[in-house]
C-alpha cells in the first residue's frame, strides 16, 4: 500500500500559486482569494468552515493541505507585560515568538529560522546552531496565532526573533507579501522590520523588493577590528560594504535605517567607540538604538550599569546623533533581545 502523501502547508503558498493549486483542480481561480481571506483574515482552522467553497474543493484541500504550521507548547508571561510564547514545529523544533506590550503598540517579534548559523558572540540564538530555514506559512502562523487564536491585535512587526532574516530570503520575501497583501494580512509595509546582522546580498535583494520595509543593522561595533571579533559575519563583509548597502537600501526605500548596538560593557561602550558611531549615524542619517546586554547564561559579558548607558548615550547624542535606549523588556522569561534560543536554553529559568 502506497503511504499517505505528507500534508503541504497551506500557508506556505503565495496567493498566485494557490490560484493554479486551485485551477488544477478545476475552479475557477478567483477561489484563491476567498480561500485566502479564510485564512488571513478568519483564521480558519478547520477547512470544514469554509462554507462558502464548494464541498468538494473543502475535501481536496483538506487532502493535501495542512492548515496550521506548529501547536504552542508553552507561554510565559514576563512582570513587564512581555509575553513568550514557544511552538513546536510538525518535525518537534521549537521556535519562539514574542509579543511586546508597550503604551499603545504591541508588536511581536517574529522568528526566521530554527538556530542560527552567525554565532554572534552575545547572543543566544545561535548556540543550538544552525537547524533549519522557517517556511512562508510558519512564519506567518506566528502572526496568525496571536491575532486569532488569542484575539489580540498587533501595531508592529519585528523580524528580531531567532535567526538571520536576509539568510532565509525566499520564505521572508515570500512571508512579508502574503502579510503586505490586502487580500492577506493586509499589514502596511512601514510596519514591518527586517533586522540584519548585516547580510549584504540580503539587503540587496530587500532593496528590490521595493517595499517601504523598515531596516535594521545589528551593527554592535563601529569599527572592522573590533565587529570582526563579536559578530563573525564581518570577517566576509567589511563595515564599508554593509555601510553601503544600508546607504542604497535608505535612498530607494526612502526609510530611516535603525543601527542596533548592544552595550556591552568595558567592550564597546567607550568614548572611541562613540564618535566612531556618531559618524557612521551621521553618513547614513541613521538613529541609533542602544540594547544595554541581556545576560545569556555561560557568556562572559556584563551589562552596562545605568549611569554608563546614560553617559554613552550623551556623548552620542552631543556629536549630534538620534539616539534611543531600548529597555530590554521579558529579561525575567529569557525573551529580551538574544535570549532566544528555542528549548535550548528555556530549561535553565522558572
Ligand atoms: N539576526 C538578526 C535578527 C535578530 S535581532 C540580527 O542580528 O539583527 C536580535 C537583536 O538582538 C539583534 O540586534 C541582536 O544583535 C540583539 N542581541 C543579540 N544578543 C543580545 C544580547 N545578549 N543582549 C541584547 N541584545 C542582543
Amino acid at each position: 500500500m502506497r503511504s499517505q502523501e505528507a500534508k503541504r502547508l497551506i500557508g506556505d503558498l503565495s496567493l498566485a500559486e494557490l490560484s493554479r493549486e486551485v485551477e488544477a483542480l478545476g475552479e475557477p481561480s478567483y477561489r484563491a482569494r476567498q480561500i485566502f481571506k479564510w485564512i488571513y483574515q478568519k483564521g480558519l482552522d478547520d477547512w470544514k468552515e469554509a462554507t462558502d467553497l464548494p464541498l468538494f474543493l473543502r475535501k481536496q484541500l483538506g487532502a493535501h493541505f495542512d492548515l496550521r504550521p506548529f501547536d504552542l507548547e508553552t507561554c510565559y508571561q514576563s512582570r513587564d507585560g512581555t509575553q513568550k510564547f514557544v511552538f513546536r514545529l510538525k518535525d518537534n523544533n521549537f521556535i519562539e515568538t514574542v509579543l511586546i506590550p508597550s503604551g499603545e503598540r504591541r508588536t511581536l517579534c517574529l522568528s526566521t529560522q530554527v538556530g542560527c548559523k552567525f554565532g554572534c558572540l552575545f547572543c543566544a540564538s545561535g548556540l543550538p546552531g544552525f537547524i533549519r530555514h522557517l517556511s512562508p506559512g510558519e512564519i506567518t502562523g506566528q502572526i496568525l496565532f496571536i491575532r486569532h487564536d488569542l484575539e489580540l491585535s498587533l501595531t508592529n512587526f519585528v523580524f528580531m526573533g531567532m535567526g538571520e532574516p536576509l539568510d532565509n530570503f525566499p520564505s521572508l520575501a515570500k512571508a512579508i507579501e502574503i502579510m503586505n497583501s490586502p487580500e492577506g494580512l493586509g499589514i502596511a509595509a512601514r510596519r514591518i522590520t527586517v533586522s540584519t546582522c548585516g547580510v549584504v546580498p540580503g539587503i540587496k535583494k530587500l532593496k528590490d523588493l521595493g517595499l517601504q520595509v523598515n531596516l535594521s543593522l545589528s551593527l554592535h561595533a563601529p569599527n572592522d577590528e573590533l565587529r570582526r571579533r563579536l559578530v563573525p559575519l564581518a570577517k566576509k563583509y567589511s563595515l564599508e560594504e554593509v555601510l553601503s548597502a544600508c546607504e542604497e537600501y535608505a535612498e530607494a526605500s526612502g526609510r530611516i535605517i535603525t543601527l542596533e548596538y548592544v552595550l556591552i560593557n568595558g567592550v564597546n561602550n567607550s568614548l572611541k567607540e562613540a564618535t566612531q558611531l556618531a559618524k557612521i549615524a551621521h553618513r547614513l542619517r541613521a538613529k541609533i538604538n542602544l540594547i544595554p546586554y541581556s545576560p545569556v547564561p555561560g557568556q562572559p559579558f556584563q551589562r552596562p550599569d545605568r549611569q554608563d548607558v546614560e553617559a554613552f548615550k550623551k556623548w552620542l547624542k552631543d556629536m549630534g546623533a538620534k539616539v534611543t535606549v531600548r529597555l530590554s523588556k521579558g529579561l525575567d522569561i529569557q525573551a529580551a533581545c538574544g535570549q532566544l534560543a528555542g528549548r535550548f536554553l528555556s530549561t535553565k529559568f522558572n
